[in-house]
């Protein structure tokens, strides 16, 4: 089943459910607390908070995400995508548990035939948080779970929020058994990998004043009425329904990826440090055609250093696949604009402008690159030569101070030659500089907006990862 027709199916089932069907919102957030949107219930969160009164009860959408804190995971784990699209049915203030589990399990288990994903009862699990009896009842005995498969998970799994304030409340998550090739028996609580989860039911009820952390939250008081908010992952469900190993074989993100094999002469499936990095440019090139796309440029702060991020984590992990001096983002753009285009035509209207962006930002990070990389070499050659395991963060300073080169690309590369970096030491460099520049500003009146705006930033939208400050974007789970 082709991605585009799993988001066509879960839409109709819940559209024939009298859920009206809204259209992915940009994947630039409208809400200030968020750098990007990383959940389909963003664009609602007005109603949750009763805020503004719902158009409609009951929503259904296909929403664009991107989730900065699953960067690192990317290639690595089987499942983890930074660009991905959540399905999801929303009520707000209509239907509560007793509904939303049932609509859920007949959306799985349904035929192909008659609309569904025909999931086999038997491979599918569940989860509740450890105290909700209520859920675990209506998949006990309403839906008919045998109880061996239904287990009970504390905070950090089964209490969804957003990361910052807003809505939040337990939630209840449905995972695909892949079989043993996978994994360790035992249910998601023993192993995430083999257990996929699908599809999170969010049992949105309290208000969250403040956010630490994931397990770490004040609840300031109930919503204004008790609604459900379920995120379904469609790369997720195209791995299963395609029979592929993974998210990055899907229909679409393999096209890129096979596209990348063809230009650098590598065979996917060969060697293991190559296939990460053949799924790295892949995931990453969808990511970053899908935010020029809504708008977004590389810069060096907030959502445009998201994208510069992973656009030169594409372009660097083409060079470690071989790709020496040679172009090739115009021609990867190209393709993932044609996988993505069924879904998302209005992409191919944008190829231009997407084209320009990317192509500017390869042009000047290899020529970054060439002249850093140099540096590096020496640096590292210094570094080991001394017998020491960690390069200076004098060293990493100068990278990033004459050379351009972001502290995550100089942990990166050095991670590769089996060294560490001294980040505190670096750290306080970039600080004297930056208190240098406030200094020197202040003193000129003219003021150094992009810093003082980005602290503000940092308070606001949590941390972003922004020459070295490394921090990763508020976000929830
Ligand atoms: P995981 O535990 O695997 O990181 P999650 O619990 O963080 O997933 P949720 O916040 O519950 O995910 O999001 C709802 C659904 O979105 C998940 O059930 C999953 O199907 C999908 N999903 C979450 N993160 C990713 C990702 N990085 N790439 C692809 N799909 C994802
Ligand atoms: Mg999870
Ligand atoms: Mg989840
Ligand atoms: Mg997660």
């Amino acid at each position: 089943m082709e991605s585009a027709e799993i988001a066509r199916r879960f839409l109709r089932f819940f559209e024939e459910r009298g859920h009206t069907v809204v259209p992915s919102a940009s994947l630039v957030a409208e809400d200030p607390t968020l750098l990007l949107v990383n959940a389909g219930m963003v664009p609602f969160k007005p109603y949750f908070l009763g805020q503004k009164k719902p158009p409609f009860p009951r929503a259904a959408s296909a929403q664009k995400v991107v989730r900065t804190l699953d960067i690192d995971e990317v290639g690595k784990t089987t499942r983890h995508a930074s660009f991905f699209q959540m399905l999801g049915n929303f009520s707000f203030g209509d239907y509560f548990k007793e509904q939303a589990l049932p609509y859920a399990w007949e959306l799985l288990t349904r035929s192909e035939s008659e609309g569904g994903f025909g999931f086999p009862e038997g491979l599918l699990w569940v989860t509740v948080y450890h105290d909700d009896d209520e859920a675990f009842d209506i998949w006990h005995n309403k839906v008919g779970i045998p109880a061996e498969r239904i287990q009970r998970r504390g905070l950090a799994d089964n209490y969804w929020h957003m990361g910052v304030p807003g809505p939040g409340g337990p939630c209840s998550e449905i995972y695909y058994d892949r079989g043993v090739d996978y994994g360790k028996e035992g249910g998601p609580v023993a192993d995430e990998n083999r257990y996929l989860e699908v599809w999170n039911n969010v049992f949105m009820q309290f208000q969250l004043s403040a956010v630490r952390s994931k397990v770490d939250f004040d609840v300031s008081g109930e919503l204004p009425a008790k609604s459900v908010d379920t995120g379904m992952g469609l790369e997720r469900m195209a791995a299963i329904l395609q029979g592929v190993d993974n998210i990055y074989e899907i229909d679409t993100t393999y096209k890129i990826l096979d596209k990348a094999a063809e230009l650098t002469k590598t065979r996917y499936g060969r060697n293991a440090r190559a296939d990460v990095s053949l799924r790295v440019v892949a995931d990453h090139l969808r990511a970053g055609v899908m935010l020029v796309g809504d708008g977004v440029t590389p810069t060096n702060e907030g959502r445009g250093y998201v994208l510069r991020r992973m656009l030169r984590r594409a372009i660097r992990n083409l060079r470690l696949l071989g790709a020496g001096e040679e172009r090739y983002m115009h021609e990867l753009a190209s393709t993932t604009i044609e996988a993505m285009g069924q879904q998302y035509p209005e992409l191919k209207s944008d190829a231009a402008h997407i084209h320009t962006v990317i192509d500017a930002e390869e042009t000047s990070f290899l020529g970054t690159l060439r002249t850093g990389t140099a540096i590096f070499d020496a640096a590292v050659e210094e570094t080991k030569r001394k017998g020491a395991a960690t390069l200076a963060g004098g060293q990493a300073f100068q990278l990033h101070d004459t050379y351009g080169f972001p502290i995550d690309l100089t942990l990166e590369m050095a991670s590769e030659q089996g060294l560490q970096v001294d980040e505190d030491g670096f750290r306080r460099l970039m600080n004297e500089q930056r208190d240098r520049a406030k200094a020197d500003s202040a003193a000129k009146k003219t003021g150094n907006a992009d810093i003082s705006v980005l602290g503000e930033l940092l308070d606001r939208a949590g941390k972003v990862d922004f020459l070295g400050y490394d921090l990763t974007t508020a976000e929830a789970n």
